[in-house]
């Protein structure tokens, strides 16, 4: 098996499991006209982190990496009544169009949206003394990854759940050859630091789908 019949199972399966809604449609045209990468979670990834979020239960998630806001239509339709969501993006045309998109799918009260580079905002969260976060999604420069997980730690609590995605990029996280590249380089860096951190606790996931074959990691913040 390989791609053809990865995207023949991931449109079976999104077409009978996660069917897109005018919403999330929408947010998909908009990230496209507007020449956004097309780099977004799949539906079935998207259903799969709305999941989680209800599973842990979030009232509080913090998402690094919105691009046009398709993952963030996810999880804060997972949030309860009082929930709150703030994503970050460095990109002002990307936090333009995600914005628009939070406001069609009628979120934009239940989310913030932080422009600038992720490690500021974070820092800045930490400063302002953000209440704890029940769920982080890290998606967005890879080189950072260790970094972000750092952060993480400070603004969660213990039993939170944090997802990093991206882990095994087409096989290249465990191939010597690329263990240059900074992104490869980034993730290596946050899964030696998941393996070591007595605060860690987590595992990766080998995924296959229709944006191909990669996987992510699931670390809960230890008690
Ligand atoms: N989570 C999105 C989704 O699934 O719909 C996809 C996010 S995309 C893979 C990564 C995003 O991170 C891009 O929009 C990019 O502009 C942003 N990004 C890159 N470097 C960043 C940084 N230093 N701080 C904040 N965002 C950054």
């Amino acid at each position: 098996p390989a791609q053809p019949e990865w995207t023949t199972v991931d449109t079976y399966l999104a077409d009978l499991l996660t069917p897109e809604d005018d919403a999330l449609a929408h947010a998909h045209r908009t990230s496209e006209a507007a020449g956004l990468p097309p780099i977004a979670v799949t539906p079935t990834q998207g259903k799969f982190l709305h999941l989680l979020a209800l599973l842990t239960p979030a009232r509080r998630i913090l998402e690094i990496g919105t691009l046009g806001g398709y993952s963030t239509i996810w999880l804060a339709r997972a949030l309860p009544a009082g929930g709150h969501l703030v994503t970050l993006e460095y990109a002002p045309a990307h936090a333009t169009v995600a914005r628009a998109n939070l406001t069609h799918a009628g979120l934009d009260k239940v989310t913030e949206l932080r422009t600038g580079p992720a490690l500021e905002s974070l820092a800045a969260l930490h400063a302002e003394g953000a209440d704890p976060f029940d769920l982080v999604f890290i998606d967005a420069d890879k080189v950072n990854n260790a970094r972000y997980l750092e952060w993480t730690l400070k603004l969660t609590r213990p039993g939170s759940l944090i997802v990093l995605d991206n882990v095994v990029r087409g096989g290249r996280v465990a191939d010597p050859a690329a263990a240059d590249e900074p992104d490869i380089r980034g993730t290596h860096e946050a899964l030696e630091l998941v393996a070591s951190h007595p605060r860690l606790d987590g595992t990766a996931v080998q995924t296959v789908g229709a944006k191909g074959y990669d996987g992510f990691a699931l670390i809960r913040v230890r008690d």
